[in-house]
């Protein structure tokens, strides 16, 4: 169901994702050789619960963590582990989802841990762009294949494969509502976005095939060639004259 939000729902999906926004802040800062996927966790249940916030994802569909973390060729639904320890030269994209007062906050980062190829930071970097090349179209009445376009299109430029198989959505009471908002579409298709509608925008972008599948522990996405992919979410609420990135 597509829900329209009042002002004043809009204020408490602006502090949830201000909340998530300072968490992934806070993260940034201990992301370095050495830390395991498992402490990054502890530290966002920590920060979120301190903001008398909610972690959404644990135990959302049984997820068993507060954020994902999905290392190199992973590319979502990457679930911490004492077991990964992040070393040099890695990238780590941190998903992380807030409920405050009974509205979501939604965003994505991917982190470089120390220092990074250039054809990794390369990709890293075209991620996050897109994501501003694909709103910077975006108000009241513009469809969501002129989105999924921009941020396609952008992309393919610079030869990085666009996932299918995973989409943003609308955000609200929910976590996930209508309508799924593809990184990849066709200009002039789909439905038309609407005044106070509230989105999650989050191109999953690949260095070789957009075809990815999921592991046997039946939640992270990995590339099927098993090359690096990054991930960058925000959550927007759709104006009428253009958005305001709430986790910003
Ligand atoms: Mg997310
Ligand atoms: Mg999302």
């Amino acid at each position: 169901m597509i829900t329209i939000k009042t002002p004043d729902e809009i204020e408490l999906m602006r502090k949830a994702n201000q909340i998530d926004r300072d968490c992934l802040l806070m993260l940034e800062e201990h992301i370095k050789p050495g830390i395991t996927t498992k402490e990054l966790d502890k530290l966002a249940y920590d920060f979120i619960t301190k903001c008398n916030a909610k972690p959404s994802f644990l135990g959302y569909g049984g997820f068993p963590a507060s954020i994902c973390t999905s290392v190199n060729e992973q590319v979502v639904h990457g679930i911490p582990s004492t077991k990964v320890r992040l070393e040099e030269g890695d990238i780590i994209s941190v998903d992380c989802g807030t409920i405050y007062k009974g509205f979501n906050g939604d965003a994505a980062r991917t982190f470089l841990v120390g220092n990074c190829s250039d054809e990794v930071k390369k990709l890293v970097e075209v991620t996050k762009q897109s994501f501003f090349e694909g709103i910077k179209i975006l108000k009241a009445g513009v469809r969501l294949g002129d989105l999924g376009s921009a941020i396609q299109t952008y992309c393919e430029s610079f030869g990085y494969g666009v996932v299918r198989d995973l989409v943003g959505h609308g955000i609200g009471k929910d976590m996930h509502e209508d309508p799924s908002v593809p990184n990849y579409g066709k200009p002039g298709h789909g439905m038309r976005l609407q005044t106070n509608m509230t989105i999650a925008v989050e191109p999953m972008i690949t260095m070789g095939t957009y075809k990815v599948w999921q592991l046997e522990d039946g939640w992270t996405i990995e590339t099927q060639d098993g090359k690096p992919a990054a991930h960058y979410e925000n959550t927007i609420w759709i104006k009428e004259d253009g958005v305001e990135i709430l986790s910003l």
